[in-house]
């Protein structure tokens, strides 16, 4: 009897054993896929974790299909992993593997399949069966697994179907199909036959009677030759052909047509960076040697080190100089960033050192391509010695990784929200280097205060760097009090006259500036107008959110309601109005006061197209907008070198946002923002409208002070019972019977709340508290520091599972989110 364990791409937490034969037992390894029935007429493909000679006990094993791999494609460490994650986070083994691998890798019986509109096939290079494939979607636009099964009367088809996919001539149905394409270039040089100088001669002889054209083929020549003299000979783009000899498109073309010029395209990211490095060996500063000895000493002693440095003090170049070390070594590199926008910009300055060493993975690429990373990384291919990629580039199979980086630790992308496994990519990430004997360096200007409390409490190395590169100024921050303009009426609409003086002297002097507004405005809270109170929960330490419909204040974390206020708790004024106000406003208020300014915006509406958020980064970059208006988009480690002027429109919304992380995260985002400002020689200027000018926090971000913010949040955690302190789970349970669900919560809260010995709160009404007509109830479980985490799981798990037997709460789902974000 020979057995192989495996893990379904479902939400089971169980394995499941199959048979095979004496023959197969022999030739599977752990981590092969394996395509196997399920079900009653369902086929998935399965990953081998286990190969064993024990009879399941419980249920008669079936025989597998067919054995889907030569050789592993996934590692034993990964598959390790992975079980930790479903550990760890609460979730199924098969929610992982769902997550883990690119979905072409993970044909099932209910994939359709169809054909790949834009190839062109050759069919003589097609095998008989795939030739079959191909004529029956020739006949239907698609066909699933059984289909083909029938088309080709066998059952081991899935090969057939891959090397299909391979060959790029089907696709699967949840391909993305969006694929990622670097800006591509057009540049122009002559025609090879004008190469010599008899060419050159005959060139202008046949020109002789077209000035226009003989005009721009001279300034071709002309840049040519400045480029020579400048040392490298850059190509020469269409673009700047057209500007330099004041020409036209048209003319151009004209002379393609007669073979004078050809064009060609080129990666702009390859050819075209245009860092202030170059080729040259890269230069650290000073700051930035110490920094990098630092790290390397800190390395050896510990495996996870943060690198806290601020804005613009050169973190990315120390992240090459380690790379380039590692690199040496001959182990993988996996740099993770919070969002896949911005690799764009950092591919380029990686391929400038790096080369063709530099690979993406991209959730936007298509399957193919991340299929051709996946085996590169596997091969331990030196096409991809070194990764790049948000937090999904967690999961591939490396062999020997020897170094991990996560930029801009603190960002909250880098916890899955949805679906399961809900991992902080982070947190996964050093247990995987871990498994690795690999080294991790956080990088933030602003790191989270459970990064900084692991380096101030000595499990992380930790290295500083005060100053920005080149001895460029922190931005100069001044406060705005909305109280006192409003009183004064010396504001305009939501400008007052300070920001709008700034404005226009930055826009005077021909540099740009960027607006500010938190997208979480949406949350509506009360205010007073007179004193700028907001009210706040007892028992939270966070502010409460207006439900216009019930008329109430709700505290998003423990359920706390009270009526809406008539009069301020705080001064007592009856001036009380409702808060709230989006970037598309500030955009309209704008136009108005500067009617001659190009203005943009960069929010969810203005990017949701392919790539949208590049195009306008591209576009504020060269300087094509004066103003760019936008939300937090803007915080994330983007590098201007015009901006002297970044203006925040409303601090206090961020503040009192119904969150524990709220004072962090208001801090994280104004100090991110701030630091766009004056990246060059120029300090740059920072405003910061507010009506709490006293507030703790904006007085931190004006002082830069990260530790006056640390210890205070620190302080309040301990108090409030948050992290670093509690570890937090929180449950969400949805159903669409309202009374159902509310006595289903309420009876988990109170086991939970009678057995564990700890904070257990809820169960909270959210305030979305209904999402596709399901209801949602939540609870919140705080486990202290000296208690087992692991061991508080299973008892949470164990009450779960005695949840689900109760018959009338069946139909209510649970999920578990840990470390909560
Ligand atoms: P951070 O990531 O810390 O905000 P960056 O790495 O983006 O900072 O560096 C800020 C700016 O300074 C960039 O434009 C970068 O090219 C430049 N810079 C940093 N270090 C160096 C260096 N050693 N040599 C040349 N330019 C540098
Ligand atoms: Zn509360
Ligand atoms: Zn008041």
């Amino acid at each position: 009897m020979y057995f192989v364990e495996v893990i379904l791409p479902l939400s089971l937490d169980k394995t499941f054993t199959y048979s095979v034969s004496e023959a197969e037992f022999h030739y599977i390894k752990k981590g092969m896929r394996v395509a196997v029935p399920f079900g009653k007429s369902k086929i998935y493909t399965a990953l081998v974790i286990e190969i064993h000679q024990n009879k399941p006990a419980l249920y008669e094993a079936k025989e597998i299909h067919q054995i889907l791999d030569e050789r592993p494609i996934v590692t034993e460490i990964q598959i390790r992993h992975w079980q930790w994650i479903a550990s760890y986070y609460m979730c199924a083994i098969g929610d992982v593997y769902r997550g883990a691998m690119p979905s072409a890798l993970l044909l099932e019986s209910e994939t359709l399949i169809s054909q790949k509109t834009d190839s062109f096939i050759d069919t003589s290079l097609l095998s008989d069966d795939e030739f079959l494939v191909y004529e029956a979607l020739q006949q239907q636009s698609s066909l699933k697994v059984q289909d083909i099964i029938a088309i080709l009367n066998k059952k081991n088809i899935f090969p057939v179907i891959q090397k299909l996919v391979d060959k790029n001539i089907l696709v699967l149905q949840e391909e993305i199909q969006e694929s990622y394409k670097p800006k591509l270039v057009r540049y122009l040089r002559l025609h090879p036959k004008y190469e010599s100088n008899q060419g050159l001669g005959e060139l202008l002889e046949t020109l002789k009677n077209a000035n226009k054209q003989k005009e721009i083929v001279m300034r071709y020549f002309q840049l040519c030759a400045t480029e020579k003299t400048q040392g490298a000979a850059k190509p020469i783009t269409v673009k700047k052909l057209i500007e330099e000899a004041n020409s036209s498109a048209a003319i151009v073309k004209a002379l393609i047509e007669k073979e004078i010029f050809e064009d060609y395209f080129l990666q702009e990211d390859r050819v075209n960076f245009n860092g202030k490095i170059n080729e040259g060996e890269l230069q650290l500063s000073l700051d930035q040697q110490t920094a990098f000895e630092e790290i390397k000493q800190s390395f050896t002693q510990k495996e996870v080190c943060l690198l806290h440095g601020v804005t613009s003090s050169g973190k990315t170049e120390i992240y090459i100089k380690l790379i380039e070390e590692y690199l040496a070594t001959g182990k993988q590199i996996l740099y993770l960033l919070p969002e896949i926008a911005l690799t764009t910009q950092l591919v380029g300055r990686l391929r400038a050192y790096f080369g063709n060493k530099v690979a993406v993975f991209h959730s936007k690429y298509n399957n193919n391509e991340r299929i051709e990373v996946w085996n590169q990384v596997l091969q331990k291919s030196e096409k991809a010695q070194v990764v790049i990629g948000a937090r999904s580039a967690l999961f591939l199979p490396f062999h020997d990784l020897g170094f991990i980086i996560i930029d801009e630790e603190h960002e909250q992308t880098f916890k899955q929200v949805d679906p399961a496994p809900r991992y902080h990519a982070r947190d996964a990430a050093i247990v995987l280097a871990h498994s690795h004997k690999a080294k991790v360096l956080l990088g933030s200007a602003t790191p989270s205060i459970e990064t900084y409390f692991n380096a101030k409490s000595d499990k992380f190395g930790l290295v500083e760097i005060t100053k920005r590169f080149g001895n460029v100024m922190m931005p100069n921050i001044e406060l705005v009090d909305l109280k006192d303009k409003y009183f004064r009426k010396k504001m305009t609409g939501h400008f007052s006259d300070v920001l709008i003086e700034e404005i226009s002297n930055a826009l005077s002097l021909g540099e740009q500036v960027i607006l500010f507004q938190n997208r979480r405005g949406y949350s509506p809270v009360v205010e007073c107008i007179t004193c700028g109170h907001v009210p706040q929960c007892q028992q939270c330490d966070v502010s409460l959110t207006y439900h216009k419909h019930k008329n109430q204040l709700r505290c998003h974390y423990c359920g706390y309601t009270m009526a809406k206020p008539t009069h301020c708790h705080a001064c007592s004024s009856i001036d009380l109005t409702t808060k709230g106000f989006g970037t598309e406003q500030i955009e309209q208020e704008l136009i108005s006061i500067f009617p001659n300014s190009k203005i943009g915006r960069m929010d969810q509406d203005t990017t949701r197209g392919k790539f949208g958020f590049e195009k306008i980064i591209d576009s504020f970059k060269n300087r094509e907008m004066d103003i760019l208006v936008g939300t937090q988009m803007l915080a994330k480690g983007l590098d201007f070198d015009n901006v002297s002027l970044v203006g925040i429109m409303n601090a206090d919304n961020m503040l009192y946002h119904p969150d524990f992380r709220a004072f962090e995260r208001s801090f994280q985002m104004m100090t991110q923002v701030a630091g766009r400002a004056g990246r060059s020689e120029k300090q740059g200027k920072v405003i910061i409208q507010t009506y709490n000018p006293n507030h703790n926090t904006i007085q931190q971000v004006t002082n830069n002070d990260y530790l006056g913010m640390y210890n205070e949040q620190l302080y309040d955690r301990q108090i409030y019972k948050y992290p670093p302190y509690f570890r937090i789970i929180k449950l969400t349970l949805k159903q669409r019977d309202f009374d159902k669900l509310k006595e289903g919560s309420m009876w988990l809260y109170q086991v939970m709340s009678q057995n564990l010995n700890m904070p257990v709160l809820g169960p909270e009404e959210p305030a979305i508290s209904r999402i596709r007509n399901e209801y949602i109830r939540t609870i919140i479980i705080k486990i202290p520091q000296n208690v087992s985490i692991g061991n508080t799981k299973k008892t949470i798990q164990k009450m779960l599972n005695s949840f689900e037997a109760v018959a009338q709460y069946r139909a209510i789902k649970v999920i578990s989110n840990v470390d909560f974000y």
